[in-house]
């Protein structure tokens, strides 16, 4: 039985009063969902005011990147061991705006998804393909060079907390929100993906995200999928009510 996971990626959107401000009201209202996992990714410059806001560590709080060396001349950058420092325990790795914005590659993404795991944190490891490519029908063939690649040379051992995230580009801040079956389907083919290059143990633990303009209104029939193990929310997770009705979903 895998737990649920919801996941909020706030982007570039609130500073360390707002989020503050965020947990005051959402914290009570998501106190009683307690069989569920929730992740909140601030920027960098409000996780602190996250964790602190966090008293009773209910919630993993991760960052959105990271870079994958130690440390050195990356001006700008942030390492695993400065997140680690925070108390960050996860963080978001490959999201489509990091590939297709800021020109991250599969084997970029692989070294951080190395480093991530090797200083302890849960890399929410995101994949997904183009409208383009959905339409000349290779969904699948890109889902795999991405998850085939972004895992090279990690050993099943140091994937006990496995989270994929699947974040159709088409679907990310449109409003154009996969349906429950596009989802499942490709939810089920990352399973099974997972299953040939690893096992059969580590394809049924692994918890695979939905994300791609999910909301209160469409956060049921995509959590009804068997293979949709919960959701990596944008848009609909900066607001409080609107984050907690989603957690909350019936
Ligand atoms: C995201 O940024 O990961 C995302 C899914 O955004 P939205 O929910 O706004 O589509």
């Amino acid at each position: 039985m895998r737990k649920p996971l919801y996941a909020a990626n706030w982007k570039m959107n609130k500073t360390g009063a707002e989020t503050r401000m965020f947990f005051e009201k959402f914290l009570p209202k998501v106190k009683s969902r307690t069989d569920a996992d929730i992740l909140i990714a601030p920027p960098f410059t409000s996780i602190i005011d996250a964790i602190d806001a966090d008293e009773s560590e209910r919630m993993i709080i991760a960052a959105q990147n990271m870079h994958f060396e130690a440390d050195g001349a990356f001006t700008g950058e942030i390492s695993a061991a400065m997140l680690n420092e925070l108390g960050c325990t996860a963080v978001i790795l490959g999201h489509s705006e990091r590939r297709h914005v800021f020109g991250e590659d599969d084997d970029m993404i692989n070294r951080k998804n190395v480093a991530a795991i090797a200083a302890g944190l849960i890399p929410v490891f995101c994949v997904g393909e183009k409208i383009e490519q959905r339409e000349l029908g290779k969904t699948q063939e890109v889902l795999e060079t991405q998850i085939t690649d972004g895992l090279k040379d990690i050993p099943e051992g140091n994937l006990a907390q496995l989270v994929i995230a699947y974040e159709p580009v088409w679907a990310i801040g449109t409003g154009h929100t996969a349906t429950p079956d596009q989802a499942q389907e490709a939810h089920l083919y990352i399973r099974s993906l997972v299953g040939t290059l690893y096992s059969n143990e580590l394809s049924n633990s692994a918890r695979i995200l939905y994300g791609g303009s999910a909301k209160p209104s469409n956060i049921s029939e995509l959590m009804a999928q068997p293979d949709v193990d919960g959701v990596l929310v944008g848009g609909a997770s900066l607001d409080p009510d609107s984050f907690a009705a989603i957690v909350n979903h019936d």
